[in-house]
This record gives structure tokens, sequence and C-alpha cells, in this order.
């Protein structure tokens, strides 16, 4: 049988969200407002200056600056939104369509490191069906990319399916995988959660060169020599893979569309992951736009938002 993931319509929130924290890099307090949208809109950033917008950008892999340290969106003349990836993730992760992001230029909060903080201000707001038939990125044939003895590859499938694998010289990591069809429930409830990762030797480094200002236990999981220094340890055993396929997650949205594929990621992070988007986007043979069957079976069993805060409920205590 096919595992048949797609939704028929496209999604938005029901109303306005606030969401205040602080930039990991800079240490400032931010403050996002998120907003429903129209069918077709997409993922949009509005940056504002003073609060006066500036710019509006769409959150494709075209206005992407920088995936070096965290994934920085932006224009020509200064406008950004850096630490998108998580925020980003669970917009896609939740299988929302259409929302309007405007902060002031700069970075969106790290907030516990993870995506469960936007998830429950996603949830907690509301998503809702629109009439629009939501548009999908078909993956056609296998794309594959490489990068410093790390490789990532798209393949046909009729749904969303990860597969991370990690291995790290640390024993404190190793070598973890995780594989899973990605959809709003077992997004919220095997990936979300799952907490941004450093060693305290590359953290002081970042400190030492005015960066990562705002990372602290609150937000980070810190690696010493041999040992978790977070004293509440770790939320899933193998957080840190997941953490890898959470932030998948958002850097394949920058495809801007949904897509119907299987992704494996071996050894990799966001520039390999934004370089397979590349990639795959600039081969115009491996992939086309479908749009969602309308067979409601599916629309109401995943993209029900009662049920996936439901599940999600669950799994937070
Ligand atoms: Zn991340």
């Amino acid at each position: 049988m096919t595992h048949n993931i797609m939704s028929v319509r496209q999604t938005t929130i029901k109303q306005d969200a606030v969401l205040n924290g602080i930039g990991v890099h800079s240490g400032s307090p931010v403050t996002l407002l998120l907003s429903p949208s129209d069918p077709d809109t997409g993922i949009q950033f509005i940056i504002t200056k003073n609060g006066a917008p500036i710019a509006e950008l769409q959150a494709t892999s075209e206005v992407v600056k920088n995936v070096t340290l965290c994934t920085i969106i932006g224009d020509e003349y200064g406008a950004i939104a850096a630490t998108v990836e998580h925020l980003i993730s669970a917009i896609r992760g939740l299988g929302i369509d259409n929302i309007t992001i405007e902060m002031e230029s700069g970075e969106v909060p790290i907030m516990d490191g993870s995506a469960a903080p936007f998830v429950d201000v996603l949830l907690e707001s509301g998503i809702k069906e629109q009439t629009a038939p939501r548009r999908y990125i078909k993956v056609l044939k296998t794309v594959r990319v490489e990068e410093d003895g790390a490789f990532a590859e798209f393949r046909p499938h009729d749904g969303f399916h990860l597969d991370v694998t990690i291995d790290f010289e640390s024993e404190l990591i190793g070598k973890q995988s995780i594989a899973l069809e990605v959809t709003p429930s077992s997004y919220a409830a095997d990936l979300a959660r799952a907490r941004t990762f450093g060693f305290m030797s590359d953290v002081e480094k970042l400190w030492a060169a005015g960066r990562a200002l705002g990372a602290s236990l609150e937000n980070t999981i810190a690696l010493g020599e041999d040992k978790i220094l977070n004293p509440e340890g770790l939320r899933y055993t193998d957080e840190f893979v997941r953490h890898k396929a959470m932030d998948a997650v958002g850097d394949l949205a920058l495809a801007g569309a949904p897509l119907l594929a299987s992704y494996k990621s071996v050894c990799g992070g966001h520039s390999l992951n934004f370089k397979a988007v590349e990639t795959l986007l600039g081969d115009k043979s491996a992939w086309t736009y479908v749009e969602a069957p309308r067979s409601r079976q599916y629309a109401h069993a995943e993209m029900g938002d009662g049920l996936v805060a439901a599940n999600f409920a669950a799994i937070k205590n």
C-alpha cells in the first residue's frame, strides 16, 4: 500500500501570535509577530527597522545569504533575518503553507534551542485549511550531492521521508541514525523538541569572536570533554540526530513548497542540505510541481490541528 500523506488544501494560522525571546548570536531581545496570510503567498518575512517595514523576503533558497553557523536570509540592502531555520522547520513540519513573520532586521529568537516553542505558538494560534489546493515539489529521480565526505540524496517518494545519520568522533554523540515519515504529528512528537548542541571548546571560540553571546545551557546542549553539561540531561537519548532531522525539515522548506520525496543525509548539516536543495531545483528534469489529489481522506487525518495538538500535548509531559 502506498503511504499517502498528501494533504489536499493549503493552510495558514487562525490568528496573529506574538513570540518573544533572545537572539543566540546577539544576545538581544527579539519580538516576532506571526500572522495568517493568503493562499499561494508562502512563508514570508516582513523585515522592519525602527518599526517601519524595509523588506519582504520569501523564505526560499534564492534569498539565503549564509548557512555557516545558522541560516541567514536577506536582501541586497542589508535587511536580514538570521537563525530562521528552527522557525521555518516548525512551520513546514506542521504543514503550514502560508504565514507572515514580521520582525526587526536581525535574528529570530533561539528560544530553548529546539522547534518546540514555535510549534506551541503555532498550535495555540490554530491551523486552518484554505480553499486553494496545495502544490508540492515532486521529485522524479535520484539527485545526489557530496561535500567533504558527507552526502545527501533525494529520491522519488509518495510522502516526505527523512533518513538522517550523523557520526561524531566524540563518544558523547557517536553514530546515530533516524528514519521516519514526516507528518505534522510525527514532527511534533519525534523531532520538534530536539535541541541544538555544541562543544564547549567551540562555544568558547565563538564567544571570543563576539558570536553566540546568547548561547547558554537554556538553549544549547553543551558538550564538555567527557560529559553533557546540562543538568537536566537529554530529552531523547538520540537528541543530536533528531535535531539534525528537524534542521533538515527547515532547510528543505527553502525549496519553496512541500516536497514529495525521501531525503537521506549522511554526516551533513545546513550547508549540505542547502546544496541539495539548490542542486535539485537546478535540474529541471528532476522534479515537477503537482497538486494534491482531491481526496479528503488524509486531509482530516493529518491536518486536523486538534489531532496534532493532542499528540503534541501528550508527548510534552
Ligand atoms: Zn538547528
